[in-house]
């Protein structure tokens, strides 16, 4: 039931000065870093993480999004860790996604507007969708080595 999820902190959430914000809702819901970096990502790599999406009328606008400045890339730990933490992101579209989300408290863009305008919709933040993608993500962002294993006081808690 442990399981690890990657998540990134996109541009717009980095360059807004709201990464220790995010971060802090992550680690009061009793996560654990266990690994964490600030990449600037080129194009080609921005096609492995986002291979799903080439082929979406979106992609063009999702790839110039990720790659116009440093995201945080970080490795979350946690019990049933991929669902609680898509619960705390909230869905896709901030416009829609309920307050108390990240993606709800701190953003308001919509589909409509990025369909006209034909760029992403600006959501602050990437998580792992499927206990299978963030396996395949976390291998293709992070070594084994940059990753980490220790103890935090959640675990007296939690386990
Ligand atoms: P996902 O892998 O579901 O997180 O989707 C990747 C990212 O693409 C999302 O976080 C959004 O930034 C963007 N995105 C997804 N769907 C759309 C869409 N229909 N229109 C514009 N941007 C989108």
């Amino acid at each position: 039931m442990i399981e690890r999820s990657l998540i990134l902190i996109k541009p717009d959430g980095v360059e807004r000065g709201i990464i220790g914000e995010i971060l802090s809702r992550f680690e009061k819901a009793g996560l654990k870093i266990a690994g964490m970096r600030l990449v600037h990502i080129d194009e080609k790599f921005a096609k492995k993480h986002y291979k799903a999406h080439i082929d979406k009328p979106f992609y063009k606008g999702l790839e110039k999004m990720i790659t116009e400045g440093p995201v945080v890339a970080m490795v979350l730990e946690g019990l049933h860790a991929v669902e609680i933490i898509r619960k705390i992101v909230g869905p896709t579209e901030p416009r829609t996604a309920p307050p108390g989300t990240i993606r709800g408290d701190y953003a308001h863009h919509s589909y409509e507007y990025t369909d006209k305008k034909g760029i992403a919709v600006k959501n602050l933040i990437h998580a792992s969708g499927t206990k299978k993608e963030a396996d395949e993500e976390i291998k293709l962002w992070f070594s084994e080595s940059d990753l980490f294993d220790y103890e935090t006081v959640h675990e007296r808690h939690v386990f």
